[in-house]
């Protein structure tokens, strides 16, 4: 696969994020407008709501993009998305006829501000990353009994908030919590101290099911991906995970970045989970590469200060697929609809500096990290930017994912204080 060419100039380059390769789907507005469905292509928004207006893109009888998330054209199946994207590759490819109809329907992203790209349905978040798994359980539990009885026998998760769900560009207040450390007689009440990212992707389910589904089927609902920032207490979540999991901890925020990247999109991307250590069970077996090869980045900037990279590492480093863990969220018969948000798990890789959280690249605080400026950071600090980033490289072209960003605010004075 090579670099698809555009008549849209900027699409054209090789690290571009939005080539014809890509066509992530958005929702945006310009000025006072509603916000609408888009997709990216270069430096511009094609709008959908006015393509379909004007007829250059019809896909039935009833308006599918005049509205603010993307879930009508998800509960339309496959066929429908594949003939979204051909349609919208005839329209923009080098050559295409309808180049002055099309033009007209341009806006540039530049003047645009991006909003949820969907209404989350409902969210669940993994924890299928075994370097991730590893280095918390390690710390929490200590070395011989990192990894939980059941980690490598199903993707474990717990149902988290969609409620919590925010876009690219929010920014997130650190949030007071009941904490109490090793040390610590009582616990108390105070802003988290130890608050954190999580660097994740999200699998955005597409089809809806009922009942158990397989994994190839679970592969064939997801419509795309994003990046996925689950933001963490860690003070909060160390005094309150056992025995039922995360809660509150998880529970201020969870960003998502603005474009979804289709499947199709990242089809020449794909790759195989991990080798084995003990066999699955036949109904969570791999049926083929569900992960994919796409490069992730971390970065912090100090308020006022120089944006630095922190870390670095691969999704391809995930045990377990999406489609693997979308498999085995249906197995109890539990109902899945169009708008469901899966967060893979923490995403580290072997190495130091391609650990996904601030936790592990600090190891607990033991360990801070040192930040260009000569700041040192154990976790996040009242005005720090946080940033990921996400990549696949193909052979000249690029399919990027638009930065997942978010600022953490200072806390409020005590809500409970008379
Ligand atoms: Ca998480």
């Amino acid at each position: 696969m090579a670099l698809k060419k555009s008549w849209i100039a900027s699409a054209n380059s090789a690290d571009h994020p939005f080539p014809l390769n890509n066509l992530p789907y958005g929702v945006f507005s310009t000025g006072d407008s509603d916000p609408r469905c888009g997709v990216a292509i270069g430096d511009m928004i094609l709008d959908l709501a006015e393509a379909e207006a004007t007829g250059l893109v019809d896909l039935g009888d009833e308006p599918l993009f005049e509205m603010p998330f993307w879930n009508e054209v998800m509960e339309e199946g496959p066929a429908v998305w594949a003939a979204l994207r051909n349609r919208l590759i005839a329209l923009l490819e080098e050559g295409a006829q309808e180049r002055q109809a099309v033009e007209a329907c341009l806006v540039p992203m530049a003047e645009t501000v991006m909003h949820m790209p969907f209404m989350v349905s409902e969210y669940t978040d993994f924890y299928a990353g075994r370097h991730h798994a590893t280095n918390v359980g390690t710390m929490f539990r200590g070395a011989e009994n990192a990894l939980p009885p059941n980690w490598l026998h199903i993707p474990i998760g717990y149902n988290g908030r969609a409620s919590s769900v925010v876009v690219s560009g929010t920014d997130i207040r650190r949030p007071w919590g009941q904490l109490k450390g090793p040390n610590d007689s009582a616990p108390r009440w105070a802003p988290s101290a130890r608050f954190d990212i999580e660097l994740e992707m999200g699998a955005i389910v597409g089809t809806p099911s009922e009942g158990p589904i397989t994994v190839q089927e679970a592969d064939d609902h997801i419509f795309g991906y994003v990046l996925l920032n689950d933001w963490s207490a860690r003070d909060i979540q160390a005094w309150e995970y056992q025995p039922l999991g995360p809660f509150q901890a998880k529970a201020t925020a969870t960003s998502i970045s603005p474009w979804i990247v289709t499947k199709a999109a990242l089809e020449p991307f794909r790759c195989d989970t991990p080798e084995r250590e003990v066999e699955l069970l036949d109904h969570l077996k791999d049926c083929g590469p569900m992960l994919y090869d796409i490069d992730l980045e971390v970065t912090l900037r100090p308020e006022g200060g120089e944006e630095a990279t922190i870390a670095r590492t691969n999704y391809k480093e995930m045990y377990y697929s999406a489609a693997q863990q979308l498999a085995h969220h249906t197995t109890s018969g539990c109902p899945m609809n169009a708008g469901d948000l899966l967060g893979s798990g923490t995403i580290s890789g072997p190495e130091k500096d391609a650990r996904g959280s601030l936790l592990e690249l600090s190891w607990g605080g033991k360990e801070p990290l040192t930040l260009p400026t000569g700041e040192t950071r154990s976790f996040i600090e009242d005005g720090d930017t946080l940033t990921l980033k996400g990549a696949a490289k193909g052979d000249g072209y690029t399919i990027g994912f638009g930065d997942c960003t978010g600022t953490l605010l200072p806390a409020l004075s005590d809500p409970y204080a008379r």
